[in-house]
């Protein structure tokens, strides 16, 4: 993978732009697949306590030859624990048997349980402390962005959304952006299938730059500005999918990509789930 890109969080520190989701890996294959994209130039990998497999994290970051310093791990905080968040990112670090992971998210908000801004009070805690370099949130909307900043003065560096050509989510990323909230696509590849890769547009810009419709789609999040985390546990796929920093997309390309967004959500609505 030549030249991973970097983006600036709001607290100072870097996280390469592209990364590893190892949702639905077992640990062995999260273990596997997290190596196989180390070795193919990955800094980054996205795990979760509710994933299960951060033992496969932790053991491929022992056995990479890359310095730990030089990769970003992150990992969540399930929706059970918002009023305990020290007790589960210990359990978290005991499993990846790490000192400290690189980011901390709130996975959900679950504004029924109305507990996410004591939740984001443990999280500043938990920064303070050192066992999370960096601290955001996942699938929070302005709402729910709004009352952590408002409530606790501290803004998370980053939120993670659901956000692929189907659902794009221009207003959340735009406000987003607005208060230096970096937007990392979850899903980003529609989940691999539900039509995009056969889209005409799609299709036309693989062959216009010689490149697959996951290439062309990854591409699209970087041009944006997003940080993209395509999943696979397919060394093939884990490398084909980090060939994506020998080409830019045009502006009238990404605008006709655009095109497709349907809002068609693949995941829960964060404002009922819990
Ligand atoms: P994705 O959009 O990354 O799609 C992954 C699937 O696409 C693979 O399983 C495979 O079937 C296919 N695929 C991968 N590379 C391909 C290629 N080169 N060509 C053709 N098909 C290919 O789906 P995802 O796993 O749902 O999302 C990515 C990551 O985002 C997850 O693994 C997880 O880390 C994170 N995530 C977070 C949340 C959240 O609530 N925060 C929710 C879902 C996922």
């Amino acid at each position: 993978m030549a030249d991973t890109l970097f983006v600036k969080l709001n607290d100072g520190h870097t996280m390469p732009q592209l990364g590893l989701g190892v949702w639905k890996a077992s640990v062995e294959e999260a273990r596997a697949a997290s190596l196989a994209a180390i070795n193919a130039g990955y800094r980054s990998i996205d795990t979760a306590t509710i994933y299960g497999n951060e033992e496969g994290i932790g053991q491929a970051v022992r056995d990479s030859s890359v310095p730990r310093e030089q990769l970003f791990i992150t990992t969540k905080l399930w929706n059970d624990a918002h009023l305990e968040p020290r007790k589960a990112l210990e359990t978290s670090l005991r499993k990846l048997k790490l000192d400290a992971v690189d980011l901390y998210l709130i996975h959900w908000p679950a504004p029924r349980k109305g507990d996410y801004v004591k939740a984001w009070r443990g999280l500043i805690e938990l920064r303070k402390a050192g066992l999370t370099r960096s601290i955001g949130v996942s699938n929070f909307h302005q709402v729910h962005l709004k009352r952590l900043i408002d409530e606790t003065g501290v803004t998370p560096v980053l939120n993670q959304i659901e956000l692929h050509p189907m659902l794009q989510q221009r207003e959340l990323h735009a406000w987003g952006t607005q208060h230096s909230i970096q937007t990392e696509s979850w899903s980003p590849l529609a989940q691999g299938g539900q039509g995009v890769f056969e889209q005409p547009v799609i299709r036309g810009l693989a062959r216009k730059y010689g490149k697959t419709p996951a290439q062309i789609v990854i591409r699209w999040h970087l041009d944006q500005g997003l940080v993209v985390i395509p999943k696979s546990v397919t060394p093939a796929r884990i490398v084909e999918n980090a060939q994506v920093f020998d080409f830019r997309l045009e502006k009238d390309e990404l605008a006709e990509i655009g095109l497709l967004d349907i809002g068609k959500r693949l995941g829960p609505d964060p404002e009922i789930f819990s």
